[in-house]
């Protein structure tokens, strides 16, 4: 059986499905529902190829038994020392410039070429960003870097 987070006032929050009843949308407005091709949104395997989560400590310290997906919150790109520090390059830069609310894609190009700092923008913003995560028991221990290479693979090392 489903868990919840918020449940009142037509909003509907799930925590953890358990079946594949739980993936139907609740009447009302349903906030970062579940994914509804019942797949974890790391691994992708489906809720029937996944083994249920078991009782606290098996193997997150919270009490998820018999849950098959359960909702974390990831990052939504991987960490980029270089691209922290070009951002802070830039700005620091504009804010001694007088230019601080300014947006520092222009710096970026300008500074480090227009593929390299596409990437360092969008790369920081991203990392800085997070988003909700259904994931199956093999998945939500991972670390952040863990999850990122195995959902997207090795984006780190593409754009150098
Ligand atoms: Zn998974």
């Amino acid at each position: 059986m489903a868990t919840t987070i918020i449940n009142k006032n037509g909003v509907v929050s799930l925590d953890s499905i358990s079946s594949e009843t739980d993936l139907k949308l609740r009447p009302g407005f349903n906030i970062n529902p579940p994914p509804q091709d019942g797949r974890c949104e790391c691994c992708g395997r489906h809720i029937s190829e996944v083994k249920p989560f078991g009782k606290a400590g098996d193997p997150l310290a919270g009490d998820f038994d018999g849950a098959l997906l359960i909702k974390k919150w990831r990052p939504d790109g991987p960490y980029d020392e270089n691209a922290e520090k070009a951002w802070d390059k830039a700005e620091k830069h504009l804010a001694d410039v007088g230019l601080k609310d300014q947006d520092p894609l222009e710096w970026l190009i300008k500074n480090y070429g227009k593929e390299k700092g596409e990437y360092f923008y969008w790369s920081y913003q991203l990392y800085c960003q997070t988003s909700k995560s259904w994931e199956c028991r093999d998945c939500a221990v991972l670390y952040e870097d863990e999850y990122i290479l195995k959902k997207y693979g090795n984006v780190k090392n593409q754009i150098k």
